[in-house]
């Protein structure tokens, strides 16, 4: 007990003599399966691993829950003690907001993982802390896919209560989209059923887009569908130098109207001193579904920029995550330790090429030679659209469907807070050029992807309607402001 007492103080000495007795407190409130794992614990430090230690959260205790209930039970409890708590899934949320946590409770759900498929394989109920890539593999087993993020260690619920910005999008919308019910936990520990019709339509409503503010997930009933054809994909892929960033843009532009709901276009802009030893490449990848080929109508214009390589190859919706570098052992977007990443959003409607110019010289002066920041990344997704402009702009919380990009810096580099002042600054720099670019005054900036420096507007949305239904909304489910690290809707 004393070393577990001096381990827990050296994280905190209020919430020591609190958090000591969690184990005799409320290990009993919870089942049999529940497991409770403390600072002195080996297990703790798996558990409260983060993909970017910018901003983390800190913990003291860790519950790693087993049922619906022992989340609720954990709520309940926190709230009795006035320790704030957390709901981890796959560990990837990224915003200043978190460091705010001082030494409380993670509830860490990556055991409800299970996932159902109805009799009549329509839908599937699945557990609130399943990470995207056991999913998918789980639906693929029985010929099924959802719409989900596309990298195989966020969690699936993490990215859907934002949006869940998806490969699938074009032709189903959002991850959220799909939702049938929901299983929520609230802020003071109640189990609630809610869907489009019970108990309250607006929670269903602000669940979609600003969920997180809302309670904690436990599973969600959600639309499923057959794989197509075997679920062929192809992708045909370009890197691009430094004097293609015009042309490039510009036939991304052109290529805009004529994309169907069935291709992908993501691009990536970094360092690969192997191909370039001075300036960045652009990385720039097309997918397309059921084919064995991306079709030349579409690949034709962007052969034609000069790229200094070409490549493709031909797989299922299952390889799309390894393509994009998004699988479980990817060490820039699953297995890192020890870096902070910070993103910078905005959403687009169309690419302004000389602000492309600009933003791609940035990139370069940040992150050139031994620049600690030269494993950075700037990110450009064109998902396709069509499916997410089908639904109707006021039917859910989430602000941005009449974006057609998003581009962000993605400044990584090893964890030292002597240098976050200098990437907030560079990462902002980059994000103001891309604003005035737009020709815009509004800042959209997805929740998912959000700094967290941002207004409430600039996340959830211009409308004074909108915003205004979210607090009163928060008012009502979270008075309290307990779920508060993670992009807080303001009372
Ligand atoms: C490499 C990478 C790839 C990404 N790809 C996509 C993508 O394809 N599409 C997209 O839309 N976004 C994407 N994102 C953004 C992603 O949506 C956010 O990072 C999200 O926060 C990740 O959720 P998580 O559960 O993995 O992280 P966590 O840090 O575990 O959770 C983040 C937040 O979500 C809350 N949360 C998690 N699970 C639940 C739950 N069950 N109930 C209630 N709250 C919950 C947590 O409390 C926390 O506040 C990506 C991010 C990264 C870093």
């Amino acid at each position: 007990m004393i070393g577990l007492l001096c381990t827990i103080l050296a994280h905190n000495f209020v919430a020591a003599l609190g958090l000591v007795n969690i184990t005799a407190e409320l290990g009993p409130r919870l089942s049999p399966e529940a497991r409770i794992i403390l600072p002195n614990n080996t297990a703790f430090d798996r558990a409260t691993y983060r993909w970017s230690t910018f901003a983390e959260p800190r913990f003291t205790a860790v519950v790693e829950v087993a049922t619906e209930e022992d989340v609720a039970e954990t709520v309940k409890y926190a709230n009795e003690q006035q320790f704030p708590f957390l709901a981890i899934g796959g560990s990837h949320g990224v915003t200043t907001g978190l460091a705010n946590l001082h030494y409380g409770i993670e509830i860490w759900l990556h055991r409800l993982n299970w996932t159902i498929i109805s009799e009549d394989g329509d839908t599937a109920t699945i557990g609130g802390g399943i990470l995207v890539g056991n999913l998918i593999e789980a639906l693929w087993q029985k010929g099924k896919y959802a719409v989900t993020g596309s990298c195989e260690c966020t969690s699936f619920l993490g990215p859907l209560l934002g949006a869940g910005h998806a490969v699938l999008q074009g032709k189903y919308g959002y991850a959220m989209d799909q939702l049938v019910s929901l299983h929520l936990v609230t802020a003071d520990g109640e189990l609630l059923d809610v869907s489009a019709s019970e108990p309250d339509p607006d929670l269903f409503w602000a669940l979609q887009g600003a969920g997180h503010n809302f309670g904690i997930v436990t599973s969600v009933t959600t639309k499923i569908y057959d794989v197509p054809d075997q679920g062929l994909w192809a992708h045909e892929d370009y890197i691009y130098g430094r004097d293609s960033v015009e042309n490039l843009f510009e036939t991304w532009n052109q290529f805009f109207p004529r994309q169907p709901p069935t291709v992908v276009i993501v691009g990536f802009i970094l360092r690969n001193v192997s191909i370039d030893a001075v300036n960045p490449v652009l990385v720039l990848s097309i997918l397309q579904e059921n084919v064995s080929r991306v079709d030349s109508i579409y690949t034709e214009a962007f052969r034609s920029v000069n790229p200094i390589s070409i490549s493709s190859g031909l797989g299922t919706y299952r390889d799309i995550s390894r393509w994009l570098r998004f699988d479980f052992n990817n060490p820039v977007y699953c297995t890192t330790r020890n870096v902070s990443a910070l993103h910078f959003p905005v959403g687009l409607r169309r690419w302004n090429v000389t602000t492309q110019r600009m933003v791609y010289d940035a990139f370069a002066t940040i992150t050139a030679g031994n620049s600690p920041f030269n494993a950075s990344e700037f990110l450009l997704e064109g998902f396709p659209v069509q499916g997410v402009k089908a639904v109707p702009e006021d039917s859910t919380a989430y602000p941005w469907r009449g974006d057609n990009l998003i581009a962000y810096p993605l400044l990584r580099y090893h964890t030292n807070m002597s240098l976050d002042h200098t990437a907030i600054e560079v990462g902002e720099g980059i994000r103001r050029k891309l604003l005035e670019g737009s020709g815009s005054e509004e800042l959209h900036s997805y929740v998912n992807y959000a700094l967290g420096d941002e207004s409430p507007e600039q996340i959830y949305g211009y409308e004074e309607w909108r915003l205004e239904k979210l607090k009163e909304l928060k008012k009502k489910y979270d008075p309290e402001r307990r779920l508060s690290f993670y992009e807080p809707i303001p009372i």
